[in-house]
């Protein structure tokens, strides 16, 4: 029967030790610190008993590598967009260069042409202005 020797470190040993008496037959030491394992049931081991014993000699190599935690992504965005602040250029030759054109206001009667001169009313009509003059301002006439 091929016999694996497998050597658990010092703080597992008892636990291999706890495993190899439940194994039938029960698997027997073949030193003080080693153990002689069939074949058929080294792969029966607990894997945290395997994990830093030398088998067969060598250093006892984990055939399941623990999965990176590394590669985990990080949720949201990776790359937040840069807060980009692209003042304007403050001109001072160009800023407040517009002109404040006065917009003519057709809508205030200022373009009336008959004003009436004791007063600062104005009327469209000359008819209208003379009407205005005689009702409010008898004295002038
Ligand atoms: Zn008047």
């Amino acid at each position: 029967m091929l016999m694996i020797i497998v050597q658990p470190p010092r703080a597992l040993r008892v636990e291999m030790a706890r495993w190899a008496v439940q194994q039938t037959p029960k698997v027997r030491t073949c030193s003080t610190t080693e153990f002689a394992v069939p074949a058929h049931l080294f792969t029966h081991i607990p894997e945290e008993v395997l994990a830093g014993s030398v088998v067969d000699g060598q250093r006892y190599i984990s055939p399941d590598p623990q999965p990176e935690p590394a590669a985990v992504v990080a949720p949201g965005p990776a790359d937040p967009p840069q807060e980009t602040l692209h003042t304007a250029p403050d001109n001072p030759h160009t800023a407040h260069t517009t002109p404040l054109t006065t917009t003519p206001d057709t809508t205030t009667p200022d373009s009336a042409p008959y004003p009436c001169g004791a007063c600062p009313r104005e009327f469209t009509t000359q008819r209208g202005r003379d009407m205005h003059r005689r009702q409010a301002h008898p004295e002038v006439d």
